[in-house]
């Protein structure tokens, strides 16, 4: 290695700045390969990495909210402020870990898939519930689905692509990840994660319904051709999307 001696000062500062924060476009590009792995997994198919930024720019058939793809491209940046974020910050032991889980770090993957109090396993549980329904397999959901899903894709029985069926799932994941991280950040900041202010089972399950169901008229409204002309979504994508539940 270089002698300390013949860095030059901005060497150094460089040098200094790869430690404390780092490469952020290698860390997005191992995201992006985690989400790619989970599509082929599931679909037998690797769309490539332009796919996924693709997908969630152009919102097909307004199957993901503008909301959850803002969401979903701070993720793949690790731009939320969450966890890692706040590693070499003066703020490390108050915001880095999840005291609550006894968790080092407060990840994205925590609060959406680990952690006891952000209501994420309830919120599962009545994802499948509803899932059952379909009479189909449950794709399950990793960290990996959840950032690929502009882009995942389900199979039928004749290997074909399943659209209203990857269509539901993704409004399912898409909706029930945010709730997940809405209930987390008005809990841990809005009511500084008081114990006595934790959202109570019937209210989590109350929200739930109400953005699934909130979710269906939306997708109806769209369907309208005297509003969207073009821009509205064909009545049977619709139609197809919700009859499987
Ligand atoms: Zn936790």
């Amino acid at each position: 290695g270089a002698k300390l001696s013949v860095l030059s000062q901005s060497e150094l500062y460089k040098g200094v700045r790869h430690y404390h924060k780092p490469d952020s476009r290698a860390s997005t590009h191992r995201m992006v390969e985690k989400a790619l792995d989970a599509i082929e997994a599931a679909s037998d198919t690797r769309p490539p990495p332009s796919h996924l930024w693709l997908a969630l720019k152009k919102r097909r058939h307004k199957t993901l909210t503008q909301k959850w793809c803002a969401f979903n491209w701070k993720a793949l940046h690790s731009a939320h402020k969450v966890g890692d974020y706040w590693r070499h910050t003066r703020l490390k032991d108050a915001r880095m870990p999840c005291a609550e889980c006894n968790a080092p770090t407060e990840s994205l993957e925590h609060i959406l898939l680990e952690c006891r109090v952000s209501h994420q396993e309830l919120i599962w549980k009545l994802v499948k519930s509803q899932w059952e329904l379909t009479g189909r397999e449950w794709p399950g959901v990793t960290m990996a689905v959840i950032l690929g899903i502009s882009a995942f894709q389900l199979r039928d029985q004749d290997g074909g692509i399943d659209y209203p069926l990857t269509r539901l799932f993704q409004i399912l994941v898409s909706e029930s990840c945010y709730l997940i991280w809405c209930l987390r950040c008005e809990w841990r900041i809005g009511h500084e994660a008081n114990p006595t202010k934790r959202h109570s089972i019937h209210e989590v399950v109350a929200r739930w319904r109400s953005a699934i169901n909130k979710r269906l008229r939306i997708d109806w409204k769209l369907t309208s051709k005297s509003v969207y002309k073009k821009k509205a979504i064909p009545q049977r994508i619709v139609a197809r999307t919700w009859q499987l539940i």
